[in-house]
């Protein structure tokens, strides 16, 4: 969801956007007022993640499942081996691609207990001389997530925080790279952003196309190819919005209490079965099903009926979900449990 504001706020510049008398969409790349945009979006990331000085803020086309491929041409050169920790279906299909190119070590997986929960610390075996160790902080579709960040030494640990960036507060001098796609927290698709320590920069494989190596884009500000203009300037309105609101300190403290709200209301009737461990639930991506499956399609249809939309589970897992990134209102989730609740009296 996009908060109201947000999407008013487009709705009234579509047509002159910053005072230009045109469209943010028409507008030039070298546009002065689109350059600036550009440095306000990246500076507002630095700001709301506290950024530090040795990591850089990039801007790239496409999606998180881009960087699958990205990661591993750009940090794993010849021979190299990397650590994946398997938790789900993302991990999984960042391993498939990364084993493309380099040699992938799986470190840990939790297939066995069906995805359920997140390795122990002390379960992440990492050689030594691994080019990095990649794990999923939270994964969309199973809702499970790491209380803790791998403590993986020397090390390089690279996170695909597609689904939690914005969502909760992330010590980002534990990592050598976070990526994320942008449509969860900051509203559009086609964008990614990918903040990675400098020394991780300028090591691609020999091959690697230039539009894929990070250093292009850190030396041209992310604008070697036409950027995703639109994405991104959505991506800075949310950036806006969550300044506003407190940063990130306050969104994930709300994420925090819709996620409750959301999980007492599963826990409090038998109709509802989320199966993920308790200390590893997501809070933002809640899957739950129903125990009986006949009524899955009924609960779907009264809850679109109720205003309530976009339930149904990922394709993999099936059952429902509740999806809660920043921009959804405490209100959704307290009208998703109230609904669940009456859901339950009249079918429990
Ligand atoms: N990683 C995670 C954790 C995701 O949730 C998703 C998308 N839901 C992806 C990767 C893939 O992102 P995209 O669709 O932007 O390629």
């Amino acid at each position: 969801m996009l908060p109201s504001v947000v999407l008013e706020r487009v709705r009234a510049e579509l047509r002159d956007w910053s005072g230009s008398g045109f469209s943010v969409l028409e507008a030039s790349q070298w546009d002065p007022r689109l350059v600036a945009m550009f440095e306000h979006t990246t500076s507002r990331v630095r700001h709301l993640l506290d950024v530090p000085e040795s990591h850089r803020v990039l801007f790239m086309h496409g999606g998180a499942s881009h960087q699958f491929a990205i990661v591993p041409m750009n940090l794993g050169g010849a021979d190299a081996t990397a650590g994946y920790v398997h938790t789900g279906l993302w991990s999984g299909k960042a391993i498939r691609d990364a084993a493309n190119l380099i040699d992938v070590h799986v470190v840990a997986t939790t297939a066995d207990d069906g995805f359920t929960g997140v390795p122990r610390p002390d379960e992440l075996h990492v050689a030594p001389r691994s080019a990095y160790l990649h794990y999923t902080p939270s994964e969309t579709a199973q809702g499970t997530r790491f209380p803790y960040v791998p403590d993986v030494g020397d090390v390089p640990l690279v996170a695909d925080a597609s689904s939690s960036l914005f969502s909760e507060q992330l010590d980002l001098r534990r990592l050598g790279l976070v990526y994320a796609s942008a449509q969860k927290a900051l509203g559009a698709t086609g964008l990614t952003i990918v903040i990675v320590r400098e020394d991780l920069i300028g090591r691609a494989r020999p091959g690697t196309p230039d539009i894929f190596d990070y250093a292009l884009h850190e030396r041209t500000r992310s604008r070697h190819s036409t950027p995703p203009v639109f994405a991104l300037y959505i991506a800075g309105l949310m950036l806006d919005w969550i300044d506003a609101r407190g940063g990130v300190p306050a969104v994930a403290a709300a994420s925090r209490r819709r996620s409750d709200v959301v999980y007492d209301a599963i826990d409090s009737s038998a109709l509802y079965v989320n199966p993920v461990e308790p200390s590893a639930r997501s809070r933002v991506s809640i899957p739950f099903h129903l125990a009986d499956p006949r009524l899955d399609e009924p609960f779907l249809t009264e809850a679109a009926e109720a205003g309530l939309h976009a339930l149904a589970g990922h394709s993999s897992v099936g059952g429902m979900r509740a999806s809660l990134y920043p921009g959804m209102p405490e209100g959704g989730a307290e009208a998703l449990a109230a609904f669940m609740g009456d859901f339950a009296d009249r079918h429990g």
